[in-house]
């Protein structure tokens, strides 16, 4: 069984230099607010890999891996969304190596995997949530899903006001 965990001390691993090891987590993720709306992370427990290697000189190289979907409204269209993404995400912790190497998600010897993971779903995701890649939004006239519609749907356009006082123009 996986270890459910917002945190995970890399101190008792005792990994000397050149070692490593695959820890496999579960990890829970708050849902993200995007563009006002809320989109929650399933499974409410994601599982997650964790892969560690003490490198030499006594920093750590980081790798977290997982699926994860996010469940909400679809941004064009506002029907049910539930994409998702594969993450892989990866992290250098060197004291002393300077803001390069030295990772936000590492505090010490204690990785805050459940930071790093929402952190790097963010950036996985794309800028829209869609209900599907090429969802057609909604029809401008009507407001009813483009993609629930047939494909001819159109609206009669409302008479120009400037026909209506050429044809009260009597031409002789
Ligand atoms: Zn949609
Ligand atoms: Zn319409």
């Amino acid at each position: 069984m996986a270890a459910r965990t917002d945190t995970f001390d890399l101190a008792p691993l005792h990994l000397r230099a050149g070692e490593g090891r695959r820890m496999e987590l579960e990890v829970p993720m708050a849902p993200l607010q995007l563009g006002g709306d809320r989109y929650d992370v399933t499974p409410a427990r994601v599982p997650v890999v964790l892969d560690v290697s003490r490198m030499t000189g006594g920093g750590w190289s980081l790798r977290l891996r997982f699926h994860a979907d996010v469940h909400g409204p679809c941004m064009r269209c506002l029907a049910d969304a539930s994409p998702g993404w594969d993450v892989d995400a990866r992290e250098i912790e060197q004291a002393g190596g300077g803001p390069e190497l030295d990772s936000p998600y590492v505090l010490g010897e204690v990785v805050d995997v459940a930071a790093w993971a929402r952190d790097a779903l963010a950036l996985a995701m794309p800028q829209q949530v869609l209900c599907t890649p090429d969802c057609a939004g909604l029809c401008p006239e009507c407001g009813e899903r483009l993609d629930d519609l047939p494909p001819d749907h159109a609206h009669e356009r409302a008479p120009d006001p400037r026909w209506s006082v050429l044809n009260e123009l009597k031409f002789d």
